[in-house]
């Protein structure tokens, strides 16, 4: 099949032509015409498929009738990271190169003013993690009435940082008549409930993982004795970094003050790094991932919230300077190497104490990771067997002791079945609602998730607007009938 099949405009199939590309991936094929048609949409993707053109595309043929007005977006996509809501705005950029749409980013950490006036000006296409909208809605800056088309992308990802009651809250705020797309990495209870409540009769497509990336992610893993220092865990990131000689690399870490000790530490020992996290301001963390995309920066060391996403299509190496507490994690922070068909390598650095994420990881992926010996410079064996229907029922074996310390290439496609059969390392949908409860203050939410990605909310012009701010609605123009008495 190819893109001119598809239905879309020739405006479109020329910019596709433009960005390189030849045929539609899976989910691009399968979604397409099935949202030129205007129906509802529940896909299991994750990044690295070309989701985002597969909704970006349609969204800009559909939009390329009609005006949008001042503060009333025509359509919304809802992003968890301003990381991945910069990268959806770059893919409009690219695919609407030929139509004059428009679009506004509204990220925390960027000014306000700038975000109030782009919706001021009429916006075609917004972007926004899910605070900073409303944020907005809050402050009379801008009306949802006229937003057609919702995108919520990364649901998986919106409920493990508790942006769920957030999102809630936006799509009450939405008209009921509209076209609602949700793509999810993962399926866990808890999404299949929401797009029951956000999506009407929607068409189901799932797509596996980039089969490039399963099939060439040569794992393994370094276990330190229980109890080592952080120190030895430095000193053996480092030795392997040196040892497999990477090209470049992220080293993630669990904690946002790890990444800035794992980064002056690789910058002390003469390596070309960088660093991502949460506390940097907005303007320094993207030129730091332009700096690491254009081959300025060697390593990134990043939490997994800032890397969430990132589509740096030549990275050799990903090293998890922490086993994930998530298993899910590990899928996606191993999923940001071994693109595009090209070799990738994921080396993981564990003490003896994280052996139940281990073995969480294993349960999920169906496969051991193979161990390998910090103080051997052979690489872990390989083998390509696809992981046994009874690997993946069996809780994996321990480091220590494991029966298949061959098998290491990852499967991550089945984290698109339900949460039943193969996501056994989520939380249970009670401990999640309440959990969610808990944070149902939206306030306190807002202020500690700011505090957790490091910015102040308020740039805004001045205080609280006063009754309907600037926008005067035109019915308050009609002149009232003269009544008989006058
Ligand atoms: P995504 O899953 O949306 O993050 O896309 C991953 C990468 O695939 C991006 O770099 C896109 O530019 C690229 N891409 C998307 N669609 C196609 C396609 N049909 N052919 C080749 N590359 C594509």
């Amino acid at each position: 099949m190819s893109f001119s099949d598809l239905g879309l405009s020739d405006e479109l199939l020329r910019a596709v032509a433009d960005a390189g590309y030849d045929t539609p991936t899976p989910i691009q094929e399968k979604a397409i015409p099935v949202v030129l048609m205007g129906r509802d949409i529940f896909g299991c993707a994750q990044t690295g498929t070309g989701k985002t053109a597969s909704f970006t595309l349609p969204m800009l043929d559909i939009l390329s009738h009609g005006r949008a007005k001042s503060r009333m977006p025509r359509s919304l996509i809802l992003e968890p990271t301003r990381e991945l809501a910069a990268q959806v705005a770059d893919n409009f950029e690219t695919y609407g190169k030929y139509q004059r749409l428009s679009k506004a980013l509204l990220i925390g950490g960027e000014s306000m003013a700038d975000q109030i006036k782009a919706m001021d000006n009429g916006v075609d296409v917004l972007i926004a993690t899910p605070g900073r909208l409303l944020d907005l809605f809050e402050r009379g800056r801008l009306l949802l009435n006229d937003v057609k088309i919702l995108v919520i992308d990364e649901a998986d990802r919106m409920l493990d940082m508790g942006f769920i009651p957030d999102v809630e809250k936006i799509v009450s705020l939405l008209p009921k008549m509209r076209n609602t797309l949700m793509f999810s990495a993962t399926m866990p209870k808890e999404i299949r409930r929401l797009s029951e409540s956000f999506l009407m009769n929607p068409k189901e497509i799932s797509v596996a993982a980039p089969s490039s990336s399963a099939a060439t992610i040569i794992q393994g893993l370094i276990t330190l004795p229980r109890g080592s220092a952080q120190k030895e865990k430095r000193a053996t990131l480092r030795d392997l970094i040196r040892r497999e000689d990477a090209k470049n690399g992220i080293v993630f870490c669990n904690r946002k003050r790890d990444v800035s000790i794992v980064y002056r530490s690789m910058e002390r020992h003469g390596f070309n790094a960088g660093q991502l996290h949460g506390d940097m301001a907005q303007p320094a963390r993207m030129e730091t991932l332009n700096r690491f995309k254009a081959g300025d920066i060697q390593f990134l060391v990043c939490s997994d919230v800032a890397a969430r996403g990132l589509d740096i299509p030549a990275m050799s190496h990903v090293f998890n300077f922490d086993v994930p507490t998530h298993a899910e994690d590990y899928v996606h922070r191993i999923g940001r190497t071994g693109r595009a068909g090209r070799e990738g390598h994921a080396y993981t650095i564990a003490l003896g104490e994280d052996s139940k994420y281990v073995a969480a990881i294993e349960k999920m992926t169906g496969i051991a990771i193979p161990p390998v010996d910090k103080n051997k410079s052979e690489k872990p064996a390989q083998r390509d067997k696809k992981p046994s229907a009874a690997a993946a029922e069996e809780p994996a074996k321990k480091p220590n002791g494991r029966g298949d310390s061959k098998s290491k290439r990852v499967a991550p496609a089945d984290a698109c079945a339900p949460a039943d059969s193969t996501d056994q390392t989520a939380p249970p949908a009670e401990q999640i609602s309440k959990t969610q409860k808990k944070k149902s203050n939206r306030k306190d939410r807002e202020r500690e998730r700011e505090r957790e990605m490091g910015f102040a909310a308020d740039d805004l012009p001045s205080g609280p607007v006063k009754g309907l701010g600037e926008h005067v609605p035109s019915f308050f123009m009609n002149a009232f009938p003269a009544s008989k008495s006058d």
